[in-house]
């Protein structure tokens, strides 16, 4: 099959058994899956780097290594390291595949390969690396919009203590269950019972989330729904104070079908053979490894949108931020029949400021002047630097009395003292002028025409302000705007 629009992913495929790689490649280019394979280590970081596989899928032991020798080859290159492995064993075997994932791969799976299981699992470990990469490309993008911030490197966070839900159907087998964990683990457990789940649910307090999956034994007619455990799946990813916790569920007793089931509704995890505190640990451990990056992520994007919309050197909002939020300012004026002011604020002969007293004066003056500003306004005000000596300040709820008054205040916070910066001995008068418009209340504009009023308002602020440097600047100019 060629890789095309309907392959799924691609999927690497390492036996060093030739039958064994053809089986599973008959498996898998049914589901849809666009498969490369390898015999061996030798070679496998340029055959890897060169088709960039979604998911791994390695015997146990190659030729010339094992399982384990593919994970420390992949995390070798920061490019590889993020790239899923299922490990199959000969048979199950239960210290194989705790070695296993120890070493830090995703997933065991023994002979012979339950093709639903298998599924499954490729599914849920595909996502979760896609959701990642999501989460990178859009931190990628913030900073594309309007930083040079460096790109954070995608470094696993150290385990810390954890906060884990234990969800059962009974609360003697979470007592079993939190025993059994406590000996091993420095994570705070708690207990909740299936059917008291508002505690849970309404808290966004707990990191990971492990549920008991009990046997669900459909009764045909019965009209009772089986598969509590299930629902509360789909439930946990759909809240907002569960969303980003990891969740992993265990059937018990074992149920390798429902645990690939769980997996499909959204489980980060299962143990297909039921409990057990050694292999739950491990799974544990790597979830909250997965989550803790994933979270990481996620802060990147919030600070890139934050440093997207601040102007860097004075803290205000720049431009891009202050336009739409104008337009929302003049969308809540009309809606509550408010008039409200704009205006544009320069300093005066600032290049003179900078001719004579040098750029980092002249720097430290933007920031002096961004602080007077801004601690001679209200909170609801916004400030904004749209241009290099220029500020734009928007005052909801403002007469054209008040928003004079407003204007001369600010005009004096600039003045009445000259400015001290570092490296100059001689303090410095700056002034500024200003450009006053007022909103007509805006009670027959329908809200979609904001955008217009406001870029309209800006224009005669900017009249005005032109108006008052005509006049010998230090000043302010109000324009009535017509009707
Ligand atoms: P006016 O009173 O007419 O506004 O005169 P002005 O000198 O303030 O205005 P003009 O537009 O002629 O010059 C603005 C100067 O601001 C020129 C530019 O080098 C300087 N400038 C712009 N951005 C920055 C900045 O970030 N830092 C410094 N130090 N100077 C800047
Ligand atoms: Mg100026
Ligand atoms: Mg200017």
């Amino acid at each position: 099959m060629s890789k095309g629009e309907d392959v799924q992913g691609t999927i690497l495929i390492l036996d060093g058994v030739s039958t064994n790689r053809i089986m599973l490649k008959v498996q898998l280019s049914a589901a849809y899956y666009h498969v490369v394979q390898a015999d061996g280590l030798a070679g496998l970081s340029a055959l890897v780097r060169r088709t960039r596989p979604d998911l791994i899928v390695t015997a146990m032991s190659l030729p010339d290594g094992d399982a384990l020798d593919l994970r420390a080859l992949l995390a070798a290159d920061a490019h590889l390291a993020a790239i899923p492995v299922i490990a199959i064993t000969p048979q199950n075997d239960r210290a194989a595949r705790l070695r296993v994932l120890a070493a830090g791969i995703d997933d065991v799976l023994s002979h012979p390969l339950d093709d639903v299981i298998l599924q499954a699992r490729i599914r849920s470990l595909i996502r979760a690396r896609s959701s990642a990469e999501d989460l990178r490309l859009q931190g990628g993008a913030s900073r594309a919009l309007g930083l040079a911030e460096p790109a954070v490197g995608f470094v696993a966070a150290p385990l810390r203590q954890a906060r884990v839900a234990l969800v059962t159907q009974t609360a003697a087998t979470g007592a079993v269950w939190r025993a059994r964990l406590k000996k091993q683990t420095a994570h705070q457990l708690d207990i909740y019972q299936m059917g008291d789940m508002h505690a849970l649910l309404g808290e966004p307090t707990h990191d990971a989330i492990v549920i008991e999956l009990p046997a669900t034994r459909a009764e045909p007619g019965s009209g009772v729904e089986n598969g509590a455990g299930l629902r509360l799946l789909a439930d946990l990813r759909a809240r907002a104070t569960t969303r980003t916790a990891a969740v992993i569920a265990i059937p018990n007793p074992a149920n390798p079908h429902l645990a690939a089931e769980a997996l499909d509704r959204g489980a980060h995890d299962v143990l297909p053979g039921g409990f057990c505190t050694e292999e739950l640990i491990l799974r544990l451990d790597a979830q909250l490894r997965h989550k803790a990056q994933a979270d990481q992520l996620r802060d990147n994007v919030h600070n890139g949108l934050r440093a997207a919309v601040l102007d860097p050197m004075t803290g205000l909002y720049n431009r891009r931020y202050a336009l739409p939020r104008l337009a929302h300012i003049a969308r809540q004026a009309v809606e509550k029949h408010t008039c409200f002011a704009v205006m544009l604020a320069d300093l005066d002969h600032f290049k003179h400021i900078n001719d004579r007293f040098g750029h980092p004066a002249g720097d430290a003056v933007l920031v002096e002047t961004a602080h007077r500003l801004l601690g001679a306004l209200r909170p609801d005000d916004m400030i904004a630097r749209v241009g290099g000596e220029e500020f734009l300040i928007v005052m909801p709820a403002t007469s054209q009395e008040s928003a004079v008054a407003a204007a001369d205040r600010l005009c004096s916070r600039i003045n009445r003292s000259p400015y001290f910066v570092p490296g100059q001995d001689q303090p410095i008068d700056v002034t500024i002028s200003i450009g006053v418009v007022v909103s007509p209340q805006l009670t027959s504009q329908v809200p979609t025409g904001c955008e217009q009023a406001t870029a309209r308002m800006i224009t005669q602020a900017d009249r005005a302000l032109y108006e008052a440097k005509d006049a010998g600047r230090n000043q302010v100019t109000l324009i009535r705007p017509a009707a």
